[in-house]
């Protein structure tokens, strides 16, 4: 198999795996337990915290866990127009954001919130400047991604930070494709929330984190419970899921150089030996090392993608999120309707091979050579 969706799920290292099996069978007791087998499996929770706060720059107490990316930008969200309900009742964001952060804010809309959309360019790259522009008196959060999921395009969140230091609004990032990919801390950020998850850096799957900071405040809770994560995010703690994060982040911080070179290497390959196919088309600028978005205009990207699945090759029509629907990325962007129809992204791991990537391109001019455009 050639598994080049790395932007939609990681593998889980054996060593993550190994510490997840651990905790499971021989470390599972219960961390609000009063005995030593609860004991441990806090300081187990203390203990993966503090990786990933350290990973990020920030301080244990600012890192509380979720169940998922998801969970984090809905959660921040909530919070910041919470905090900030005497502010007003406008929202700024992309509307190339995640359908984690877009569907919450269409939903705040039906609860009366106002929301201003800023538009990319037909890159797919947004400035710090029309997101500031779309800032009101009344604006309480702004909400934008570190990097695409579709184009890999990277926003400028810091600059945008800058530009928001002596305004009201509070400042979430989407840093779920950025985390261990693009070098940063929470400090060069400068958001007051941070989303992460970690199935995309070779985690399991159900385990997230928001990082609360900056000027966040009195943190709103999403669920009401027990006392777990300092009363902010009631419920057993997901143990295994936590070790296996922290162990996740470790063994991606021991080799992040290697990696991000390694990343930036098969993209350049793969820009290389892809742009041999004739009539093929890059789309998006492709600033994260991981993830690369072509076209074939006039080939259905769920033709392209099943053609290839056939052939063991795993690639994705636009998002792994949005199955079957136009990307509201690639619309935004301005894209003509042949190239949107005909895009599909390719993203990169550390386990991926020029050997892959080949396969990838001798695919991609096969179906273009035997099949027919059809629109
Ligand atoms: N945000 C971005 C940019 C993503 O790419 C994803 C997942 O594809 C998410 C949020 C959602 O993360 P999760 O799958 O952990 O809910």
């Amino acid at each position: 198999m050639h598994y080049l969706d790395h932007a939609a799920t990681t593998p889980v290292p054996e060593e993550v795996a190994r510490a997840m099996l651990a905790v499971l069978t021989e470390r599972f007791g219960n961390p609000s337990a009063q005995y030593a087998l609860g004991r441990e499996a806090k300081a187990l929770v203390d203990q993966s915290r503090s990786t990933l706060a350290g990973s990020l720059g920030a301080r244990p107490e600012q890192v509380v866990f979720t169940s998922c990316g998801t969970e984090g930008d809905n959660w921040a969200i909530r919070a910041a127009l919470c905090q900030n309900r005497r502010v007003g009742k406008h929202i700024v964001t992309t509307a190339v954001e995640h359908s984690a952060v877009l569907q919450c804010v269409k939903q705040l809309e039906r609860e009366g919130y106002a929301v201003s959309y800023v538009k990319p360019d037909r890159e797919g790259r947004i400035t710090a400047r029309s997101v500031l522009e779309a800032v009101r008196e009344d604006t309480a959060l702004v909400s934008v991604m570190l990097v695409n999921n579709e184009t890999g395009a990277v926003f400028p969140v810091p600059e945008i930070a800058a530009g928001l230091k002596n305004r009201p609004a509070l400042l979430h990032t989407d840093a779920v494709q950025g985390f261990l990919k693009i070098p940063f801390t929470v400090k060069s950020l400068g958001a007051d929330y941070v989303t992460l998850s970690a199935h995309k850096i070779g985690g399991p799957k159900g385990i997230g984190a928001l990082y609360i900071g900056g000027r966040a405040k009195n943190t709103l809770p999403l669920l009401y419970g027990g006392g777990q994560e300092n009363g902010l995010r009631p419920g057993t703690e997901a143990t295994a899921q936590m070790a296996g994060f922290a162990r996740a982040v470790e063994l991606r911080l021991e080799r992040q150089e290697e990696i991000a070179a390694h990343l930036a290497a098969c993209r350049d390959y793969a820009r290389e030996r892809l742009s041999a196919i004739p009539e093929l088309r890059f789309v998006g600028p492709a600033d994260a090392p991981h993830i690369l978005s072509v076209s074939l205009p006039g080939y259905p990207s769920q033709n392209i993608v099943n053609d290839l699945d056939g052939r063991g090759i795993c690639i994705s029509a636009g998002s792994a999120c949005h199955r079957g629907r136009a990307s509201h990325v690639l619309t935004a962007m301005g894209l003509d309707k042949r190239t949107a129809a005909g895009t599909v992204r390719v993203s990169f791991g550390p386990e991926t091979s020029f050997g892959d990537i080949d396969a990838l391109a001798d695919a991609l001019l096969e179906h273009k050579n035997t099949r027919f455009p059809m629109l």
